[in-house]
């Protein structure tokens, strides 16, 4: 090997060691060497160096184990190694119907300060909106990166169809079409900006997530405003040739069937996403409406309430959703068969009531024996993962300072 083989084998190696640790937390050289299949003695030369760059720290671990005589705590502690989260930042931006909002990223992938924006998205123009953007991300940066290194690049989470990586082709967001968000913001910050789709950053910060790294074919379906997909396949993120395969939402599930946000009709998101639950329920309980596009978090967990309480209209309002959403999955394994399909977003609030339905659905739509390779759970909508999605994007992307 050259110089300049052995500089990009080193760097490589580097970038694999630091994204084992945004994955798996701090870990002791010698976990890290036998997870990364490098020599203990390779791993200690890059640690050194990371070290020394202020990269990473060492912290004490827990005891390697009890001492010889028997005594807790008489076991050599273990050296870790661990990120040192404020070396470098990074701005996360989402844009959906009604809202811009912006969080901090740091070095170790973590997300804090989440600020939201409320912002009528779709009577501004498309250069109104990137300005606003553009502001938004400005004053944040301002407020909220002091204490932290270098920002590294901007990550744009969007509801929508994205192509190449920066024009949002169509959005349910916006009125116009083909806007390309990233440019002038490239401009303006003079930093890298990666954008995505909503469902496919939150499918990736599921991916890296410890427990779902060995999961090569992933569907996380996303319920919620609207409802979302993101497949991983192959160990990939699959988006198709034109960046809109996996619009798992907008498959349709009856000829002339409801009105979906996407102007078509009878799409699985117009049976099952808030703004269809909300609408049933309206028509059931006799709700006033209030945001019919984008019923608020509270008016959800209301009728998530009655369920709980016992209520059998409301009740029977989740079955027939999952039930649904149940025949999409169905379709959605004949096609592609993952190993996992996990379902998440906001909308999981309502999991309990929708995954008899569901079950039911699955049953009514598959034959049994192709069901029987793929498992289906739900993972509980703790902190939005779009934002931690496209900050590891960017982190993925950019060189470490
Ligand atoms: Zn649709």
């Amino acid at each position: 090997m050259n110089k300049i083989e052995v500089d990009s084998t080193r760097s490589v190696n580097r970038d694999r060691l630091l994204r084992l640790l945004r994955i798996h937390g701090q870990m002791a050289r010698i976990d890290l060497a036998r997870l990364v299949g490098l020599s203990p003695a390779t791993v200690s030369a890059i640690a050194a160096e990371l070290l020394q760059n202020g990269l990473v720290r060492e912290v004490e671990g827990d005891d390697e184990g009890e001492g010889a005589a028997g005594n807790r705590g008489r076991g050599r502690p273990k050296v870790m190694i661990d990120l040192v989260a404020n070396t470098a930042c990074i701005i996360a931006v989402k844009l959906s119907i009604n809202e811009i909002q912006v969080a901090l990223g740091d070095f170790s992938g973590g997300v804090s300060e989440t600020e939201t924006l409320p912002i009528d998205t779709r009577s501004i123009s498309a250069a109104e909106l990137v300005r606003v953007m553009g502001d938004t991300i400005a004053d944040f940066q301002t407020r909220h990166t002091a204490g932290h290194g270098p920002c590294l690049g901007i990550g744009v989470a969007v509801q929508g169809l994205v192509r190449g990586a920066e024009t949002l082709v169509w959005s349910p967001a916006l009125v116009a079409r083909d806007v390309n968000i990233v440019r002038p913001l490239v401009a303006r910050f003079q930093l890298p900006v990666v954008m995505m789709n909503d469902a496919n950053s939150i499918a990736s910060a599921v991916r890296n997530r410890a427990r779902y790294q060995s999961v090569d074919n992933l569907a996380v379906v996303m319920l919620g405003a609207g409802v979302g997909m993101g497949l991983v396949l192959g160990g990939h993120l699959y988006d198709g040739s034109t960046g809109a395969a996996a619009e798992f939402g907008h498959t349709k599930f009856q000829i002339d069937g409801p009105l979906c946000m996407c102007g078509k009709r009878g799409c699985v998101e117009s049976y099952v996403s808030d703004y269809a639950l909300h609408r049933d329920a309206r028509t059931m309980f006799g709700l006033p409406a209030v945001n019919v596009q984008h019923p608020s978090e509270e008016e959800m967990r209301a009728i998530c309430d009655l369920a709980d309480g016992g209520d059998e209209r409301a009740r029977t309002l989740f079955e027939q959703a999952g039930r649904v959403l149940g025949y999409g999955i169905g379709n959605l394994i004949a096609l592609v068969s993952p190993d996992l399909v996990l379902v998440t977003g906001p909308g999981v609030r309502a999991y309990r009531h929708l995954e008899g339905g569901m079950r039911q659905g699955l049953g009514d739509a598959m034959v049994e024996t192709l069901l029987t390779h793929t498992h289906i759970e739900s993972l509980p909508w703790e902190e939005d993962f779009a934002f931690r999605g496209v900050v590891g994007q960017v982190l993925d992307r950019v060189p470490a300072p």
